[in-house]
Formats: structure tokens, sequence, C-alpha cells
């Protein structure tokens, strides 16, 4: 099947599907600027090993490491445009024909882009914590301490604050529970931008009953989906969009 043959598949799976989630990774904001954790050449894996340094375990041990090494690759996202990708997502939505997006992003691009069921399965960078007496702070806060030199940032009770993402080592939150009913209740999950290694998110896609996946690279699911295009996000979807205001 060539490119275009694939498109119109994809426009014909969503279209005859009663409930379409998507799913995304890190590779639907590679395009707005932002790297990804494993392509070859760009991906943050190149540069530091975010087990090593993006883990509880690297928090609690040596907090400043944490945020001059790992964190600081998350802290200014805030000007970072939603492309092309996130827009059809949320335009998907508004059509009625997507009834939600599930993320392993945290980066807020999906909400930015006008999705308004968004499912961040790894958290976000709204908001932090001080990992001693719970206290909640702004993000905008956290980043102001860290700019002023306060590395690792500090509560006033003396406690490190840490970012509300779920770190390697860290229980899913909430929403990942409502991500598994939400993937439950779907007859299509369309996988967009994720090389599905991050366990246990990428577990949605075995609970689903049929998979699409966009994304360049393969991936270990590609043999149980329906379809499989490997291109970049954002043409294919903008491509999609094309498709179904013509079928
Ligand atoms: P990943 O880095 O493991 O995989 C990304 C995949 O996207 C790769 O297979 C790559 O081939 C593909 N890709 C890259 N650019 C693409 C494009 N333009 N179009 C289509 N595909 C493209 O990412 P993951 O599976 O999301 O897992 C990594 C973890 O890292 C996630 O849990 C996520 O929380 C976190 N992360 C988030 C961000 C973000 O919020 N933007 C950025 C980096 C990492």
């Amino acid at each position: 099947m060539d490119y275009t043959q694939r498109i119109i598949q994809l426009a014909k799976l969503i279209r005859s599907a009663k409930r379409v989630v998507a799913f995304t990774g890190a590779g639907i904001s590679t395009e707005s600027g932002i790297p990804d954790f494993r392509s070859k050449g760009t991906g943050l894996w190149e540069k530091v090993d975010p087990v090593a340094v993006l883990s509880v375990k690297a928090l609690k041990r040596n907090p400043q490491r944490f945020y001059q090494d790992g964190f600081v690759h998350f802290l200014n996202l805030e000007s970072i445009k939603p492309n092309s990708g996130h827009k059809v997502l949320g335009w998907l939505e508004q059509k009625k024909l997507l009834a939600s997006v599930i993320t392993q992003n945290i980066d807020g691009l999906h909400q930015k882009a006008g999705s308004q069921r968004v499912l961040e399965v790894h958290g976000h960078l709204r908001t932090g914590h001080c990992m001693r007496c719970q206290k909640k702070y702004k993000m905008f806060d956290i980043r102001k301490l860290i700019e002023s030199g306060t590395i690792p940032p500090m509560c006033s009770c003396g406690g490190v604050l840490r970012p509300d993402v779920t770190l390697f080592g860290d229980p899913m939150p909430r929403d990942f529970w409502s991500a598994i009913s939400e993937v439950e209740q779907s007859d299509l999950l369309l996988v967009v931008g994720s090389s599905l290694t991050v366990s246990p998110a990428n577990s949605l896609a075995n609970i689903a009953k049929r998979v699409a996946i966009i994304n360049l690279e393969i991936t270990s699911f590609d043999h149980q989906a329906e379809l499989v295009i490997r291109e970049k996000a954002g043409k294919v979807l903008s491509d999609l969009r094309s498709e179904i205001e013509r079928q």
C-alpha cells in the first residue's frame, strides 16, 4: 500500500469506528522543537540517560544534578507552540471523530492546540510540590527560583521542590487509570509519535481493540497494528484532515 492509500485507509478506519482515542508521545512534539527521547541524532537519550538523571532516585540522591542535567531540558517550554499534528487532533475532537487524547507528553501542547479531553499519563509542567511538606507550587514560581540560582529549588520549609511529572520510579497518576477505561471503551487507538517502549503507558496499545500507528520509526507494536504509517506526524495528520474533508 502506498502513502496515499494508507491515508485513505486511516480516514476510513476513523470514520467507521464508534469511538476513537489518540495516544501520543514525544514524537508529536518534535516538530514544535522539543526533542524526544529516542530519535537517532536528536533524542535526549543521546545527551543524558533519563533513568540516571530524571528518576525519583536521582532526584533524591542528587537534586542539583536532576535539575541541571535532566530537568533543564523541560524548563522553558512555555513559549513553544503546537504544530499541525496537535491541531488536527484538536480538530478531530471538534468534529466528534475523536473522543480524547491520552498523552505521555508533559508539554501541554494538546491543550494549547484546542483539545478539550486530555489525559496526561505522565503528569504535566503546570505545577510542582514540596517533597517534604507537599505544599503545591506553580511551575512559574519554581522556574523563578531556578533562574535566580536556587538549584535545587527549595520550599519555605526547607524541602526540595519537584515538578508534578511522572519520573522513572514514580507510581502512575490517576489519569493513567482513567486512560485504561478510556481505551477499553474505544474501538480504535490512534498512536502518534511514540516508540511505545515506556512501560506501563505502552500497555494501553495491548488492551486496544484496534490500533493504527503514525511514527517515524518501527515500533515493537507494529505487527499488532491494523495500519502503520511511517512519516512525520504533522504531515500525516494534515493529509488525514484533507482526506476526511474530501470523503
Ligand atoms: P520516544 O522518544 O521514546 O519516542 C518518540 C518516537 O517518535 C520515536 O519512535 C520517533 O521515531 C518518533 N518521532 C519523532 N519525531 C516524529 C515525528 N515528527 N512524527 C512521527 N514520529 C516521530 O517518546 P515516547 O514514546 O513518548 O516516550 C518517551 C517519554 O519521554 C514519554 O514518557 C514522555 O513523557 C517523555 N518525553 C516527553 C516530551 C514532551 O513532553 N514533549 C519530550 C521528551 C520526552
